[in-house]
């Protein structure tokens, strides 16, 4: 991707102070999604980093992870896979719990979302301490998916998620 896109990306990503909690600056990517041509853009840059690679599943991560996830999955001609939040998932699951920037949480996949070794890109709109990235990995090693990447829209570098999942390549769009 050329650095006047990127710019142009970066630009319209609203911080926001305070929120959802005091200290947390908030990284918000609705001004990108309002925006066709940002928006195609985001999901150009994600899809790119796993041109080289054969992908049959997009996971997409509630709920932010949905958005990106769904259109990169058209992008790439894969099917897509959400990884929601405890309780959303009609079918039998695997569940794992995990720890937020702000909070605690468990996530929830469909046991047959994903046959045994099926190439799986997993993504999602922001990698921070990675407690999150690492409970979907671990949901897709369980029902035997392989994970060809991780690509995020946008990472927290000083955060230090990518360290939580060196056993993966892990792609980012934006870096701050
Ligand atoms: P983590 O598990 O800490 O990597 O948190 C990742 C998830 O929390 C992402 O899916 C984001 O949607 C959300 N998140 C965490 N921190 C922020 C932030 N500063 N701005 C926007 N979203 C965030």
């Amino acid at each position: 991707m050329h650095q006047p896109e990127l710019q142009k990306l970066s630009e319209a990503i609203r911080d926001v102070p305070d929120f959802p909690k005091p200290g947390i600056l908030f990284k918000d990517i609705t001004p990108v999604l309002g925006d066709s041509k940002l928006f195609a853009t985001a999901i150009r840059a994600l899809a790119a980093t796993a041109a080289e690679e054969t992908v049959d599943k997009v996971v997409g991560i509630d709920a932010r992870g949905f958005i990106f996830g769904a259109a990169v999955a058209m992008e790439l001609g894969a099917g897509f896979v959400p990884i929601r939040k405890k309780g959303k998932l009609p079918w039998a699951t695997e569940t794992e719990s995990y720890s937020l920037e702000y909070g605690e949480a468990e996530i929830e996949i469909h046991k047959d979302a994903v046959m045994p070794g099926e190439n799986v890109l997993i993504v999602d709109d922001l990698l921070a301490t990675g407690g999150t990235a690492e409970a979907a990995v671990k949901l897709i090693n369980s029902i035997g998916g392989e994970i060809v990447a991780l690509s995020f829209f946008i990472e927290l570098e000083s955060l230090g998620g990518r360290k939580r999942l060196d056993v993966c390549r892990v792609e980012t769009v934006l870096a701050y």
